[in-house]
């Protein structure tokens, strides 16, 4: 292998992201995730999802394989990350931050300013609601 002709810290950041990285979980990981009986989680609440569903049964997130890109179901899922971003506690990641004021401009430019009003609100501790979340609760059928 020839030497490399640049050497800043911008060429060593790509060449760092070109060279493959170990796996990080050990083998047997890899495959009961792999596995064709794997349990699918909802993302939100860690439920074990049904075959097929588009909706959490416990916490309505949306957790299908393809709901981002059916064109009706996607509705729910720009909701979601628009709801996250106005709910709950105040968000300190400034990159969390510019993506929803881009998003949300992308998505619903004329209601934009309302949104980035509740996520000024939202950055001053007074969020416009508190994220409603159930008790986890694993049933019979699913344990
Ligand atoms: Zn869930």
């Amino acid at each position: 292998m020839s030497a490399p002709r640049y050497h800043g810290p911008l060429a060593r950041r790509f060449r760092a992201l070109r060279t493959p990285r170990p796996d990080p979980w050990p083998a047997e990981i890899s495959a009961a995730v792999n596995a064709k009986s794997a349990v699918p989680l909802c993302p939100n609440c860690l439920l074990p999802q049904e075959p097929h569903p588009w909706f959490c049964r416990q916490c309505g997130f949306p957790t299908g394989d393809f709901v981002a890109l059916n064109p009706y179901l996607n509705i729910f899922v720009v909701g979601e990350v628009l709801r996250r971003g106005v709910l709950g506690a105040p968000e300190r990641r400034l990159g969390t931050q510019l993506f929803l004021i881009v998003f949300s401009a992308s998505q619903h430019a004329v209601f934009a300013p309302a949104y980035w009003f509740w996520m000024w609100r939202r950055s001053c501790g007074r969020p416009i609601g508190e994220e409603r979340r159930d008790v986890f609760a694993i049933d019979e059928k699913t344990s």
